[in-house]
């Protein structure tokens, strides 16, 4: 089904947050890492609930809600101290932090401001100890390009990342949090939402990635990069989609979520021709509990057994609507069993439109209908539960039900590792934002600005050029080198050292790659170390067949030089009074041979030579010296 975007209205914005490789955190001293280890300190705090910061109708639910949640927050000494504890105020801003942001503002044509004020942002599920999420604004109003289309950067802004969820205990009324990643500086970059496919939107998410790539300040991996999407179509609403951490899922995502709209308008359409009004939908909730008292349903026993309650409601019209699929393996029963979820702490609903299922009998779902008083055209939903739970999930139902008459509802949702995306939380108000009083405002100096912008790093694609041009590269290689963090390193080893260029890319692309790959730990081998190995190539000190030795050599033994590796690995090159030694000695051996073949014994000779001063002598030479002799 191919869908017209423009006629729909799509628009989507993003928001890209791409963490930094800065040696330290954003406001203290702690190393940027997430902790492996067991906590070394566990404290306890309660939500602060936040009613001004949430809009609309769910605001007043969200703050009971709220209430009763209590957060654990999982600590070490190795990755958090005071600041992240929310004991001690905020250290000044990572300057750091700042130069890179304004390396990347710079590249997307932005304006930086004056005078950088950190401010707070309510944060409002407890993922950040203070309560609020400390950001500022360094840059306004830039733009990229996309072929023939501007793109306006609205903002980048650096930020502290927030704390990372471990889990819930108690029914989910504690949830626990590690506070490790609290604080580690990441880069936000905001785009208009001008974008209008699918498509488009991954173009552009890949055009920001590479330019934060280009600052080679931008940390790789899984989990580095998150984007959040702003969704939004004419009669649709918009959707703030968090947390896809792949680029190449963006597209999907966005397609997912205008079927899901375009889904719901549909049902809407449906539900009010068939005449449904928001106050037919009614929270009178009824005890069915009678009707199991010999079912097969296992969750329905376990509950009843444990003296819980199975109590069920009437979705007036409803019959059908449930099971209307609106993205894959995604219903309109699932957005109902999401919220259920979310606000009632369940483990999720039990729907008339989907029976007869999970052993409940037709004959149960009669018995139900009846208690209800459903018709034919009518549907049920039933929870079993602790009496509360079920109660607060029901209410959910019902609300979820009502806005399904009106539309979309505009909520925060998160992504699934498929593309699709589920319920989060009601979206919040506009974010109102504090002034961080605890850290003074930050001047951006003509001066500071200048210096960046005479050492802007070189797009890619001019860079591959450039190696390619420079260094005679195959444009494989060139990529490869261009958007690897070596490729200083390689153009600083060819312009000292007598080594081809090739070599050396190869070397600290496939090569490195492939050491890797066989469990060798190569960041632990320095870029002095790999710059004495091609040196002593240079010098002749060492055989270019030797270099992976070397480097393994260099791995294994840390804050060695060149001469001990030489040393230990027995790599020092033989002299051509040695070597023509050595080929006298294998030509005599091999006499019989030799005067049988003549010249024609050269290449078994070779071989038995190089055996043995592999690494030790340039093959060329072996070889010259071999048939001389042999002539
Ligand atoms: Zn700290």
């Amino acid at each position: 089904m191919g869908i017209d975007y423009s006629e729909i209205g799509l628009k989507v914005g993003l928001e890209i947050h791409q963490q930094l490789n800065i040696k330290t955190k954003l406001f203290c001293n702690c190393s940027p890492a997430l902790s492996k280890k067991e906590p070394e300190i566990t404290f306890l705090r309660r939500l602060r609930p936040t009613q001004s910061e949430l809009g609309q109708t769910d605001s007043a639910a969200f703050f009971e809600f709220q209430k009763g949640i209590k957060i654990q927050y999982e600590a070490d000494r190795s990755t958090s101290c005071l600041v992240e504890m929310d004991e001690e105020p905020p250290h000044p801003l990572n300057m750091e932090a700042v130069e890179v942001v304004l390396t990347a503002a710079l590249i997307m044509n932005m304006q930086p401001i004056d005078e950088i004020h950190v401010m707070r942002k309510t944060v409002i599920d407890g993922s950040n100890t203070s309560g609020f999420q400390r950001t500022c604004i360094i840059a306004s109003d830039g733009w990229i390009k996309l072929g023939e289309k501007t793109i306006p950067i609205q903002a980048a802004s650096l930020e502290e990342d927030a704390a990372r969820k471990t889990g819930t205990q108690e029914n989910g009324k504690t949830i626990c949090y590690r506070i490790d990643r609290l604080g580690i500086p990441l880069i936000e970059v905001t785009t208009a939402p001008v974008i209008n496919s699918p498509k488009e939107a991954q173009k552009v998410a890949l055009v920001i990635g590479q330019i934060l790539r280009d600052t080679g300040r931008a940390i790789r991996g899984l989990g580095t990069i998150r984007q959040d999407l702003n969704v939004s179509l004419t009669n649709g609403a918009l959707i703030e989609i968090k947390g896809v951490q792949q680029l190449d899922l963006i597209s999907k995502v966005v397609e997912y979520e205008v079927q899901r709209q375009l889904g719901l308008i549909q049902v809407k359409d449906e539900l009010q021709s068939r005449g449904i009004k928001k106050t037919d939908l009614r929270e009178d909730f009824i005890d069915v509990s009678k009707v199991f008292r010999e079912t097969k349903c296992k969750v329905v026993l376990k509950a009843i057994d444990k003296g819980y309650a199975v109590l069920a409601v009437k979705l007036p019209k409803f019959q059908g609507i449930l099971k209307h699929e609106l993205v894959p393996n995604f219903r309109v029963g699932s957005e109902l069993s999401d919220r259920a979820k979310f606000w009632g702490r369940v483990g999720g609903i039990f729907h008339t439109d989907e029976m007869p299922a999970y052993d409940i009998t037709v004959k149960e779902i009669e018995a139900i209908r009846k208690i209800t008083g459903a018709k034919k055209e009518d549907a049920v939903v039933f929870v079993a539960d602790i009496e509360e739970n079920v109660r607060d999930s029901l209410k959910a139902v019902i609300n979820r039900a009502k806005e399904a008459i009106v539309g979309v509802p505009a909520e925060t949702r998160t992504v699934k590792e498929d593309g699709t995306t589920r319920y989060m939380r009601p979206r919040p108000g506009a974010a109102r934002m504090y002034p961080e009083t605890d850290i003074p405002p930050l001047v951006i100096t003509y001066d500071i600005v200048k210096k960046i912008r005479s050492k802007l790093p070189e797009p890619l694609e001019k860079k591959i050029e450039r190696l390619m041009d420079k260094y005679n590269l195959n444009k494989k290689l060139a990529t490869q080198i261009a958007d690897s963090k070596f490729g200083g390193l390689f153009e600083v080893i060819v312009k000292q050292d007598e080594v081809t260029a090739t070599t050396v890319a190869v070397f600290l692309t496939e090569t490195l790659k492939s050491l890797k790959r066989d469990g060798i730990a190569i960041e632990k081998v320095t870029s002095t170390q790999i710059k004495d190995i091609f040196k002593g190539v240079a010098l002749e000190k060492l055989a270019k067949e030797a270099i992976p030795d070397v480097f393994i050599w260099f791995s294994q033994n840390e804050g060695k030089n060149l001469a001990d590796a030489i040393e230990a690995l027995q790599l020092k090159m033989l002299s051509k009074v040695e070597l023509t030694k050595l080929v006298n000695q294998v030509i005599a051996e091999n006499k019989p041979s030799v005067d049988k073949m003549g010249r024609k014994a050269y290449g078994m000779l070779m071989n038995a030579l190089m055996k043995e001063v592999r690494g030790k002598a340039d093959p060329r030479i072996v070889s010259a010296l071999l048939r001389e002799r042999l002539k």
